[in-house]
């Protein structure tokens, strides 16, 4: 591993310009060198575990992210808010009867109901498209839906889980007011693998079933065979409580009440231990800020290290986040958020901001050996930027190589033994270079007017990414991003 970070670092001494900022040139070579983001996480992953909010794991995760900042001694301190509403699966189980008896694996998806011994006939619902559903005309009324997906793989990637996501929530908003006694969704992976994607807070209950039982399901309802459904799904679900973020800081020189952040969420879901989702890019963070620390080095501007909470349930705690400094944002200079697990760094998705491109790539200078970058000049939702975004705030968000991202995304297999812990490294050198930039840049954007964020809405796709994600209405009622 050393050997190809001293590649890495001659690639730099190439560039040039490690010699035009040192502090830069000292602060990627640190990242590069012996750090230990990757023994931190192991220790999150194996030792802390799968954290889904509102566990006791994820309150072991809060004291575990700041006893680590605290043995960095960078500053860091626990920020509470309150999360809308409670849902942990409890326990789920599911039976096939009739002509064909036998026991699938199924999880329940995230949101859904309590069932108790829900016994109803399961039809073969296709893809869940309306055409689908007109087919079975009255035979939805009290029935189990089978819903099919496309497979997902290393292959499809991010494109095929925004898909799923995109079809999932269609499915749902046409089942919603359909009489169905309950959807069943087809897991999109091979393997036996399952999953917890995120879905609607329809009065429906869902489940999500192995792939290989579901198309057996789908293979004996046609050719025939008559088969009933019975699930029972118990959840610990519906109430507000109490969370937190930890928020780390590292005071500015010359500029202190200017911020710029980086961060990445904290929590996970609870069949796996969040490795790639989010625990990878979690320690990247406090590394950034630990080696800054170590190293002495003094930002122009305030660095502030955001390890969110709440994100598998809605974005909440950098919503919150948002809320408690709105005083703040103006002076927010940019806000970078970090998500898609440990494939390689190829630039950033620059919200659709005029000028936050061209910034990037100064930044990005320092690093071009570990490049080439390019980034996406497009909105996107559906991590922590998206309430900078909504707020007018210059925000990016890692634009990475699905790697093995979307195949272990929210699933038993998002394990520590997935990550590419060298590519994390260079990722972290990366990420400290354009941190590090906006920091200390003589220029910045300003934040966007109210105007500005409706015409990113209306010139892009961003009111559908809204909507998949079920954030639109909190855009639309108000409640959530610019307001003047
Ligand atoms: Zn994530």
């Amino acid at each position: 591993m050393k050997a190809s970070f001293c590649v890495a670092l001659s690639l730099l001494a190439y560039s040039g310009l490690a010699v035009a900022d040192e502090d830069v040139g000292r602060l990627v070579g640190a990242m590069l060198g012996d750090t230990p983001i990757i023994s931190d996480l192991e220790s999150l992953t194996d030792e802390v575990g799968g954290r889904v909010t509102g566990s006791a794991a994820n309150g072991a995760a809060i004291e575990w992210a700041l006893h680590t900042f605290e043995k960095a001694a960078v500053p860091a301190s626990r920020e509470p808010f309150e999360m809308p509403v409670q849902w942990q699966e409890l326990s789920v189980s599911a039976k096939v009867s009739g002509d064909v008896e036998f026991v699938p694996g199924v999880v329940a998806r995230p949101f859904s109901p309590a069932a108790d011994n829900l016994t109803a006939p399961l039809v073969d619902a296709g893809m869940g498209t309306a055409d689908d559903l007109a087919r079975l005309g009255e035979a939805v009324k009290g029935a189990w839906l089978l819903v099919e997906t496309a497979l997902l793989d290393d292959t499809t990637g991010l494109n095929g889980l925004f898909g799923e996501y995109e079809t999932a929530a269609a499915t749902e908003e046409l089942v919603r007011k359909s009489g169905a006694a309950g959807i069943v969704f087809m897991s999109s992976r091979p393997k036996n693998l399952l999953y917890r994607l995120v879905s609607s807070q329809n009065p429906q209950p869902r489940i999500l079933m192995e792939r290989e039982d579901a198309k057996r399901v789908q293979r004996l309802l046609r050719a025939g065979k008559l088969l009933s459904l019975t699930a029972t799904i118990e959840v610990d679900a519906g109430y507000a409580y109490q969370s937190a973020n930890v928020i780390g800081e590292i005071r500015g020189s010359t500029r202190p009440d200017e911020i710029v952040l980086i961060g990445a969420h904290l929590d996970s879901h609870d069949l796996g231990t969040g490795a790639l989702d989010n625990g990878s890019n979690a320690t990247m963070v406090i590394d950034i800020a630990r080696q800054i620390t170590r190293l002495g080095l003094k930002p122009a501007r305030t660095i502030r290290f955001a390890l969110w909470n709440g994100e598998e349930q809605g974005l909440i705690g950098s919503w919150r986040y948002t809320q408690q400094h709105n005083d703040e944002l103006d002076k927010h200079v940019m806000a970078s958020s970090f998500d898609i697990g440990t494939g390689r760094l190829l630039g950033f998705y620059t919200g659709g901001m005029d000028g936050l491109a061209g910034m990037t790539d100064v930044h990005l200078r320092p690093v071009a050996g570990l490049g080439p970058f390019e980034h996406l000049n497009v909105p996107v939702v559906g991590t922590d930027n998206f309430d900078f975004m909504m707020e007018g705030v210059p925000n990016l968000v890692g634009h990475q190589a699905d790697a093995n991202y979307a195949s272990n995304y929210h699933a038993a297999s998002d394990t520590f033994d997935k990550v590419d812990q060298q590519q994390l490294k260079l990722n972290s050198a990366i990420a400290a270079a354009v941190v590090w930039g906006f920091a200390n840049s003589a220029d910045r954007l300003p934040r966007q007017s109210r105007a500005q964020i409706e015409q990113l809405i209306s010139t892009t796709d961003l009111e559908t990414q809204m909507r998949n994600f079920g954030v639109w209405n909190d855009w639309s009622s108000g409640r959530r991003g610019r307001q003047r």
